[in-house]
Order: C-alpha cells, then sequence, then structure tokens
C-alpha cells in the first residue's frame, strides 16, 4: 500500500479536532458570547429587528469566527446545546431592551441539526416564556441547507413554529438550493437577500444588479418582506431603497456589536447618522 501525507491536511485536522474539544467547554466556561447587527427599516433608518450572532473568544486562539466553529458544532451535535443558549440569552436581551422601552425585535439563526428531533417549537416556547416575552418579538433565520431535507419532521416544525406566532426568515437566499418551491412549502415571512447579490451593486456594474431586481419582484408578488444583508456603500444602499427593499443590514449602518456597544451607537445614530445618511441620498 500507499499512503499519502500532506502536513498542512494534518495540521488543519489537528486543529479542528482540537477546537471541537474546546468547544464542548466553551459553552460552560461562559467563552461565547452573542453579538447584535441592527436591521434598519428602508424607509426611515430606525432599527427594527437586531439580528444576534454568535461569537466564541476562545483563551488561548482569541476570537474563532462562527464560520469555523459553528459547522464543528453542528458535526458533533453541540448546536442543540448551543442553540439553546442562544435561544434564551436572545430572548433575554430581547426582555432587556422590551423593559428599556426600546421595541426591536430579535433574529436567532437556527441550524438544520436543531430541527432533527422535533423538538424545536418546545424549545422556542420555553424560551420565549422564560424571558417572559412574546413570540411576536422573535424571528428565526434559516438557511435553504436547513430546509433541504423534504420531510415531513422539517415542514411539521416550521409550522409550528409559525402557529407559536414566530417570524421565520428564509437567510442567505439564492446561495443554495434556491428552489422556489420552499417559498410554496414553508410558511415564510421574510427573505433575506445574501450579500454577493448586494456586492452586484457597484460602480463598476454601473449600479445595476438584475438579480436584485428579478428577487425584489418576486418578494414583492409573494408579499414578503425583503432584507439586504451586506450592504457596505451609499451606492448599494440608494439602490436598495430604490427598488423598495423593507430593511437594510451591514457594515455601512453598524456592525455586529455587543448589546452595550449596540445602546451606544444607537443614541450617536438617531442623533447624527441617520439623518447624515438619508439626507446624503
Ligand atoms: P448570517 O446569518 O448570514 O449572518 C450575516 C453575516 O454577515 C455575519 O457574519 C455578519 O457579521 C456578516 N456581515 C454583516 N454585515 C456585513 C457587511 O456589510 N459586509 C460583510 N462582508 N459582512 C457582513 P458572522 O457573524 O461571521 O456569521 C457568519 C454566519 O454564522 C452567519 O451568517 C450564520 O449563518 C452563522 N451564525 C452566526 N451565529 C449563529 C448562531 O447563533 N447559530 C447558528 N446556527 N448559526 C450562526
Ligand atoms: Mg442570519
Ligand atoms: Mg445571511
Amino acid at each position: 500500500g500507499c499512503e499519502l501525507f500532506m502536513a498542512s491536511i494534518s495540521r488543519s485536522a489537528a486543529r479542528k479536532l482540537s477546537l471541537e474539544a474546546d468547544l464542548n467547554r466553551a459553552l460552560d466556561r461562559g467563552e461565547l458570547r452573542l453579538h447584535y447587527q441592527p436591521r434598519l427599516a428602508t424607509q426611515d433608518l430606525q432599527v427594527e429587528t437586531v439580528e444576534a450572532l454568535l461569537r466564541w473568544q476562545h483563551p488561548q486562539r482569541g476570537m474563532v469566527p462562527p464560520d469555523e466553529f459553528i459547522p464543528l458544532a453542528e458535526q458533533s451535535g453541540l448546536i442543540v446545546g448551543i442553540g439553546d443558549w442562544v435561544l434564551a440569552e436572545a430572548c433575554a436581551q430581547a426582555a432587556r431592551w422590551r423593559a428599556a422601552r426600546v421595541g426591536w425585535k430579535v433574529a436567532v439563526n437556527v441550524s438544520g441539526v436543531q430541527f432533527r428531533d422535533g423538538t424545536l417549537a418546545t424549545r422556542v416556547s420555553r424560551a420565549l416564556a422564560a424571558a417572559g416575552i412574546e413570540a411576536s418579538s422573535l424571528e428565526l433565520e434559516f438557511t435553504e441547507g436547513a430546509l433541504i431535507e423534504n420531510s415531513s419532521r422539517v415542514t411539521q416544525a416550521v409550522s409550528a413554529l409559525k402557529e407559536l406566532g414566530v417570524n421565520i426568515a428564509l437567510d442567505d437566499f439564492g446561495t443554495g438550493y434556491s428552489s422556489l418551491s420552499y417559498l410554496r412549502r414553508f410558511p415564510i415571512d421574510t427573505l433575506k437577500i445574501d450579500r454577493m447579490f448586494v456586492r452586484d451593486i457597484n460602480a463598476t456594474s454601473g449600479g445595476q444588479a438584475p438579480l436584485v431586481d428579478a428577487i425584489m419582484a418576486m418578494a414583492r408578488s409573494l408579499s414578503l418582506t425583503t432584507v439586504a444583508e451586506g450592504v457596505e456603500t451609499d451606492l448599494q444602499w440608494h439602490f436598495l431603497r430604490a427598488r423598495g427593499a423593507s430593511q437594510v443590514q451591514g457594515f455601512l449602518f453598524s456592525r455586529p456589536l455587543p448589546a452595550e456597544e449596540l445602546a451606544l451607537w444607537h443614541s450617536q445614530w438617531i442623533h447624527a447618522d441617520a439623518g447624515r445618511i438619508t439626507g446624503a441620498a
């Protein structure tokens, strides 16, 4: 026999293994945090919803990005416990905002793995009850990948969530299998247009983006709320406003921030920056 050894593969496999072992303890050690990124109404640039994004502050490696550790958490099944923690924490934060008379909804990303045992709706309603908030304060973001399993279990789970009164968003729309049948099969409220399409709106394309136009037209005829992700430039924001996107989200407005920093950002935003950006339009 003959075996091929590549040091780089072995290094990345070793990193994966050691990260997975550390992830196992990250929750108990309090190394996970939520950052929050605003989704603003296109009409007046007021915050409507805030998306919770998971962060892992690793004691030795520093900040590990979710794109690296969430796939590990999914493979190992740890995502179920982590997902429960995210839900509880995000709902508790929504309750704090409510107590402070801030009416922001909170959006939580949910992995397909969290569907598998059929208890997601129960877990979500438990998190809502523990925090004492209404289901209408919560939106769940699923990717197309989470819905691809064409099982009655997934359909039932989404319907049960919808019955609770939770909003359902399809995240990264257009990057996965993009089967239009999802839009028929699932009671989706919101389409999040992936930032790949938003990136197409740039000066070199003459500020054109036919796919964004097409997605917007489809969403409008289905009465879906649209959120454009990854808005980084004035050109993109002006284009999206002209096309009637319901909400915008991106670094042009704010990066994901810890809750306390988001409050500081917001007080500046309402006093100065929102006016500057809308005024410049
Ligand atoms: P996502 O849900 O599509 O989140 C949007 C990602 O785009 C975030 O990356 C955000 O920081 C980034 N982003 C926002 N605005 C801009 C922009 O203007 N430009 C650019 N270049 N990027 C922008 P992040 O926080 O690294 O999260 C990556 C992905 O990890 C998320 O994509 C989501 O799929 C997943 N994720 C994050 N938190 C959770 C969680 O609690 N549970 C699960 N299951 N997945 C999560
Ligand atoms: Mg998301
Ligand atoms: Mg997305």
